[in-house]
């Protein structure tokens, strides 16, 4: 389609951060009012006082959700927070979102009222407005694409690339539970197909659950940070998983990293689950995403501050570019990070 076949690129040969790399290079911006373009959790711009930040994400049927195990109050709860998180992780505070969706037939009023049940709830929550959108038609499934809008002082902004050495790593909640919960569900569903009558075990897995279908942006986090006097030095939410974002904060900063596998904060239902799988459940902290937890770094002066921070874990420090990005194992050896994530495109 649209080129000779000699001259095609594979979009699965690029992945997705192959392909948002390119699209960035074609990419100029003209106006002085954009601070921030493609590149970070959220775009940044001038509003005069105050900057505006802002970041969209995309939830296709089939792809990010499947609606045999994921309800539509969910699915829409979880939109939005995944949308909060990425202004959360810009140390930026969300106040408005846009909405858009495409419906195929099989949707009815009430499942489209179900879904923005989810919506509200989180709007509730999480004191935003919901104050525009789009609606179409789809051919297949449910698309559901959220545009989250915060303001902040230019000073309070924290961007991906200010990560410098000796600085502490520090991550929030735990890593891994919300891609264990994904396979439960996915177990249970392979069940079902192969016997309908059979009821689903999830008993005892709420938590891994909840943190797969209604997850919570951490507001509490960035509060907390504020409160504490602490601002991060460099800050990304985890969305594709810990290796990929702490390549992310080391690209972008031009900076090294060591992780200490025993200090990554792991759920013992998740470790306990990830056994069950024949997995490994750091490796599910590092590749499974979707945790929506924040990773950032500060200033290691600031280390007495930092942990009196309720739920925040000391993983490692930022070390200088030539040290690579490492993890160092259980046993004391040292491992390079790959990001393998979560890419939809591979
Ligand atoms: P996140 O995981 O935090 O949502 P992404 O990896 O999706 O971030 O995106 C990284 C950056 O690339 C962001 O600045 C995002 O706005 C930008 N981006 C992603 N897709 C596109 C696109 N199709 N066109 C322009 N910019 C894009
Ligand atoms: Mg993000």
């Amino acid at each position: 389609m649209f080129e000779n076949k000699e001259n095609r690129t594979e979009l699965s040969d690029l992945g997705e951060f192959g392909l948002i790399s390119q699209i960035a290079a074609s990419t100029q911006v003209k106006n002085k009012s954009t601070v921030r373009g493609i590149g970070d959790d959220g775009a940044v711009l001038d509003a005069g006082d105050k900057k505006v930040v802002i970041s969209t994400d995309m939830l296709v049927e089939g792809v990010h959700f499947d609606l045999v195990y994921c309800p539509l109050k969910h699915l829409g709860y979880k939109a939005v927070a995944v949308n909060l998180s990425d202004i959360y992780a810009m140390n930026a505070s969300p106040s408005q979102i846009t909405v858009s969706v495409a419906l195929s037939s099989k949707f009815s009023l009430e499942a489209v009222e179900e879904l923005y049940e989810g919506i509200h709830l989180a709007c509730e929550k999480y004191e935003v407005d919901l104050v525009g959108g789009d609606t179409t038609s789809s051919l297949s499934g449910l698309i559901i694409s959220i545009t989250a809008i915060g303001f902040a002082d230019e000073s309070d902004i924290v961007y991906r690339n200010g990560a410098r050495e000796t600085d502490l790593v520090c991550v929030s909640g735990d890593l891994g539970s919300a891609y264990l919960g994904l396979q439960l569900l996915n177990r249970e569903k392979q069940v079902f197909l192969d016997n309908p009558a059979a009821q689903p075990d999830l008993a005892g897995y709420d938590y891994l659950l909840e943190r797969q279908l209604r997850p919570e942006p951490r507001r509490d986090i960035y509060e907390a940070l504020k409160k504490a006097g602490i601002r991060p030095t460099a800050m990304i939410d985890v969305s594709d998983g810990l290796a990929s974002e702490l390549l992310h904060i080391c690209d972008n900063s031009q900076a090294g990293c060591q992780v200490y596998e025993e200090k990554i904060p792991v759920d013992i239902k998740a470790a306990e689950l990830a056994e069950e799988f024949n997995m490994n459940p750091i490796t599910c902290a590092l590749n499974g995403g979707e945790d929506y937890e924040l990773l950032f770094t500060v200033p290691i002066a600031d280390f007495e501050k930092i942990k009196m921070v309720k739920d925040v874990h000391l993983i490692g420090h930022i070390t200088h570019k030539n040290a690579g990005c490492v993890m160092i194992e259980k046993g004391g050896q040292s491992i390079e990070l790959k990001a393998q994530g979560l890419d939809g495109l591979r």
